[in-house]
């Protein structure tokens, strides 16, 4: 089912398919492994991976490790296991940095044609000289260099010779072209610092805008995929492919960058949440992270059927967060299994029956779906059931516990409220009422009604455990608008841990990362972290109900 709506990716390639240009295409994904990959990163990978399949092509999985201020062998490790997670396949394993020499001798041809010159500015200098929109640049007092020269202190800075800063390599273009792009932007700097890659062969790194083009027309990419802010450096990225001339031409596509409210989604950012301590970590399971969501309990089919129902746009905007959720659900009713879990604990005790007696009760295994048979679940005197549903004050149309009123145990019996016990503090920490044998779920009692049905779990026969609940990590719908800053904005509220309980059937053999359905509740994940041989820890994956309408 594939969503063609907005898709003018294809439309592009079906064109230049059929009109000769391109005989297969080549796409890529290319990140950087500054950090953990985040859903939006899942958006162009479905993109990207997705293209390549439905036209019969090839995908590259990419590093574009050219900066080794920021880089790390753990995270292109956590980026190889992220995409394969989400269900893909490349073609090619590459990093960038495996082009280093051929980069180094493009921009020596640059040098050669005059088109490139070594700059002594500082950064700060460059900005400064750069001019504004209205206002033309100013040619830097290096920019007539005899190209001889400039062959010498480019080798010189490869060589070493030139602390960071000292010195840099820049286009040679136009200081008042009115794309300020094109003012003769820095190509080459100086790091001297250990690639994750390449170790210590190099101290000069080439910037994005010159290494990306490069390394699509390197590995034949046919259509580079890029989000919108860098719509402004295509023509950039033409120039660097022609003037380097490349035999292979790539044509740069942008699209819009997928936007969740409440959360932000940016590398950059998601690395100041773990490092500030606001998450566990970057497999937090309120982090957008790919880790994090996996973590959680998302599946990678509900990801991708929302990164399909979202489509391509040409304009930014921001997807409610609620109608992935809506995915996740449709995806988990059918694959998590039914339990009965109590996440808030209160007693019912069943005065009437048999003490030191348990029966089995036949349920049902998968919501809406018979196939998946049934179970049997213990049943006895006492039982734990939601404090929610008891009230010593019933509000209007509460039909759940409060003493008199008669209600249904999924599965199980009617049990009419008889009392309830506080301790010393006022709080209720039992309640009682007796139960009607000929009303066994099953047995076709038709002599009454009951309006509620709640679920429980067998006090005798259950299985301690902790839930972790989750809200939105940010508050705000558009964190960074009107300039607050998104770490002021963090939801203190986004974590709760209950201790409770769940039924032993169906939880017997669960381990990590199984998913279930507990009724009334939600769709639940084992977590990978906190769960021990000795208690089983669950994250809700989603709520069960939602006032969101697709
Ligand atoms: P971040 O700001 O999170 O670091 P990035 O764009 O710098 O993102 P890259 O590692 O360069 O991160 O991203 C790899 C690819 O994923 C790029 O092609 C980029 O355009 C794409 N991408 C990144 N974020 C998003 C997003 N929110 N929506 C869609 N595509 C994205
Ligand atoms: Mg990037
Ligand atoms: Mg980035």
């Amino acid at each position: 089912s594939e969503n063609n709506r907005t898709n003018f990716i294809k439309n592009i390639i079906k064109d230049d398919l059929a009109s000769g240009k391109h005989k297969s295409i080549v796409t890529r994904f290319p990140p950087e492994p500054n950090g953990y990959l985040h859903i939006g990163h899942a958006k162009s990978i479905c993109l990207n991976f997705g293209l390549a399949e439905e036209f019969n092509g090839k995908v590259n999985m990419r590093f574009d490790d050219t900066n080794p201020l920021k880089e790390d062998e753990e995270y292109v490790n956590s980026i190889k296991e992220d995409v394969k997670w989400l269900g893909f396949n490349w073609d090619n394993l590459l990093f960038a940095s495996d082009y280093f020499d051929e980069m180094y001798n493009r921009a020596v041809l640059l040098i050669k044609k005059g088109k490139a010159y070594v700059c002594d500015l500082s950064q700060e200098e460059i900005r400064e000289t750069r001019g504004t929109l209205t206002e033309p640049g100013k040619e830097s007092p290096y920019r007539n260099r005899s190209i001889e020269e400039n062959l010498d202190l480019f080798e010189r800075m490869k060589n070493g010779e030139f602390a960071n800063g000292e010195k840099v390599l820049r286009a040679k273009i136009d200081m008042s072209s009115p794309n300020l792009n094109f003012r003769d932007p820095v190509i080459y700097r100086i790091a001297h610092s250990t690639h994750h890659n390449t170790g210590d062969k190099w101290c000069i790194y080439p910037m994005y805008s010159f290494a990306h083009p490069l390394e699509d027309a390197i590995e034949g990419i046919t259509h580079s995929i890029c989000t919108l802010e860098f719509e402004d450096q295509r023509p950039l990225y033409d120039w660097v492919v022609r003037e380097c001339e490349m035999e292979s031409v790539p044509r740069q596509i942008e699209f819009a960058r997928l936007n969740l409210t409440n959360t932000v989604m940016s590398k950059r950012k998601l690395k100041l949440l773990v490092d500030e301590g606001v998450t566990d970590g970057w497999d937090d399971p309120r982090m957008p992270t790919i880790s994090g969501v996996r973590r959680r309990g998302f599946t990678p089919e509900a990801i991708r059927a929302f990164c399909n129902e979202i489509g391509v746009a040409k304009a930014d905007s921001t997807v409610d967060s609620r109608l992935l959720d809506h995915f996740l659900r449709e995806d988990l009713q059918q694959k998590a299994p039914l339990a009965m879990a109590v996440l808030k604990p209160l007693k019912l005790v069943i005065t009437n029956y048999p003490e030191g007696q348990t029966e089995m009760l036949e349920v049902e295994n998968m919501a809406k779906n018979e196939e998946a048979g049934t179970r049997m679940v213990p049943f006895s005197r006492e039982l734990y059931i939601e404090r929610d549903d008891f009230m010593e004050e019933p509000v209007k149309k509460y039909r759940r516990f409060f003493v008199g009123n008669e209600v249904r145990l999924k599965g199980a019996y009617f049990v009419k409220c008889t009392d309830f016990v506080k301790d010393e503090n006022g709080e209720i920490v039992e309640i009682h009422g007796t139960y009607d044998p000929e009303t066994k779920s099953g047995s076709g009692f038709t002599g009454r009604k009951v309006k509620g049905t709640v679920h429980w779990v067998d006090a005798n026969n259950c299985v301690p455990c902790e839930f972790r609940l989750f809200e939105p990590l940010i508050l705000d719908n558009d964190p960074e608008n009107e300039g607050k800053h998104f770490l002021d904005q963090i939801n203190p509220n986004s974590l709760e841990v209950l201790q409770g309980y769940v039924e032993p059937t169906q939880i017997k053999d669960a381990k990590p990362l199984d998913k279930f359905q507990f009724v009334r509740n939600g769709f639940y994940s084992v977590d990978t972290k906190y769960t021990t041989d000795d208690k089983l820890v669950f994250n809700r994956i989603v709520p069960l109900k939602s006032s969101f309408k697709l």
